[in-house]
């Protein structure tokens, strides 16, 4: 069986980490920062969480991380989902950077690790991930950025978008395909392109759900040449790689959105104790009873299925937790997502005003559940992988009223029948 309990040096970790987001880290969500008063705010606190060693903690030890395995960094990631956009990058775990550093943990050689990782690791370098298509998204086979060899250069062509900072970036990982005539899953590429290459050509950056700035971009690559030490692991081998990184960076997320939803929870029971309508609390009336109800149930389903999920890839390594990892992706942002909208719902007018962070973590559990593989795809795999458990019944169905089992089952059971007849 498994178990959530830790040892008592993390648990100290994890109290640390609870005073740090109560004493350093919501106290700056209160103000208005502009990007750049934003890097100077959290520069002394990413050194406190350095000091402490708990920087990049997604990382194995030899990369700067700490190699805390899945479980533990669950219960972290719970605390640090708190805050969900300020306290990623404190705690170096920011999208797009810490999955494009587990990339080239993954993929890189030692001279691209000193190239691009470390500095990457250590907040010097700003870095995008650029697969999606505006024909390709979910599925990435459709992809047709192509990237051609032409003698000691690779030469890009393609059109992508939704390549997060692409704009503000330094270096930009771009899937392609490489070997058009393999079959779809072993046609493609990644290269790690410089974001000032000629012919990297950002064309707009798309904004979603009103969001802060749009940095979503739609970027160009009109024939960007880069030398060939600038593919990443085999030619042909981006799916296996994005594997490796998409299934721990996704539960990663869910991890977050537990301490996420926990929060709305906490701002929702709160509410319902403190205000007072047509003679009560909220908290006495039966609707507001089950969305509390139905919200602590539905949280507590996705912690356990969170943990489950980490507690299998420690156990038996990612490939065996893909049903998991797809089941917690999708169910875990419904669960977000419902959670927040009661919260929003019983704060009435305040709910949906920027006073309160409501609206704001709606919006971005609202994109939960189209990044990262939209849950209708997750749902597809989770599917299909439980099937791979039955097989086609044979013959009659139900089974049980097929008579020869019937009469079998009768003459098994005939001496009880007998005696529980007698008994009448
Ligand atoms: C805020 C944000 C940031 C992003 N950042 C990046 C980034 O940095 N880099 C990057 O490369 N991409 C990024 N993306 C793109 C994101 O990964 C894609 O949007 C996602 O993969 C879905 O692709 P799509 O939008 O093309 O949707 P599509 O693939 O067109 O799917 C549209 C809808 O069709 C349905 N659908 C799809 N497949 C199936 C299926 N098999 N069965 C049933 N229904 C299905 C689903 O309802 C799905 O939502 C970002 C997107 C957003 C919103």
């Amino acid at each position: 069986m498994w178990d959530f309990s830790t040892e008592p040096e993390f648990q100290e970790k994890l109290d640390w980490i609870e005073r740090f987001m109560e004493d350093e880290v919501y106290p700056l969500e209160t103000l208005d920062l502009t990007p750049e008063q934003l890097l100077r705010a959290t520069a002394p606190l990413k050194q406190q969480v350095k000091d402490a060693g708990l920087w990049a903690c997604h990382l194995d030890p030899e990369l700067g991380g700490q190699g805390f395995g899945q479980m533990k960094l669950a219960l972290m990631n719970e605390i640090i989902g708190r805050s969900l956009i300020l306290a990623p990058p404190i705690f170096g775990s920011q999208a797009p950077d810490s999955g494009n550093a587990e990339i080239l943990a993954i993929a890189g050689t030692d001279e691209q690790k000193d190239r691009w990782l470390w500095p990457l690791l250590d907040g010097s370098l700003r870095s995008c991930y650029s697969m999606t298509e505006p024909g390709a998204g979910s599925d990435p086979t459709l992809i047709t950025t192509r990237a051609v060899r032409d003698g000691d250069e690779w030469v890009i062509n393609g059109h992508k978008w939704f390549s997060s900072r692409a704009a503000k970036a330094d270096i930009i990982i771009v899937m392609c395909v490489t070997n058009p005539e393999e079959p779809p899953l072993s046609r493609m590429s990644m290269f790690v392109v410089p974001a000032n290459a000629p012919g990297v050509n950002v064309v707009r950056e798309v904004g979603v759900l009103g969001l802060g700035e749009a940095h979503h971009a739609e970027v160009i690559y009109d024939n960007v040449r880069v030398p060939a030490d600038h593919l990443l692991g085999d030619e042909g081998g981006a799916f296996v790689i994005a594997q490796k990184r998409l299934g721990p960076g996704r539960i990663h997320h869910c991890m977050r959105w537990l301490g996420q939803g926990r929060r709305a929870f906490d701002m929702l029971c709160e509410r319902a104790l403190t205000r007072v309508t047509k003679g009560s609390l909220l908290s006495e009336k039966q609707t507001i009873q089950n969305w509390i109800a139905d919200s602590w149930a539905e949280m507590q389903a996705a912690r356990l299925m969170t943990l489950h999920a980490a507690w299998t890839i420690d156990q038996h390594g990612t490939s065996k937790a893909r049903t998991e990892i797809a089941g917690i992706k999708f169910f875990g942002a419904k669960v977000l997502h419902d959670v927040i909208d009661r919260a929003i719902q019983i704060h009435g007018s305040l709910g949906v005003s920027n006073d309160l962070p409501l609206e704001t973590m709606y919006r971005h559990a609202r994109i939960a559940r189209v990044v990262d593989g939209p849950d209708e795809v997750h749902r597809v795999t989770v599917a299909q992988r439980v099937l791979k458990g039955y097989k086609p019944h044979e013959g009659m169905w139900p089974r049980e009223h097929i008579p020869t089992r019937r009469a079998a089952a009768q003459q098994k059971f005939a001496a009880l029948l007998e005696e529980s007849t007698n008994d009448l």
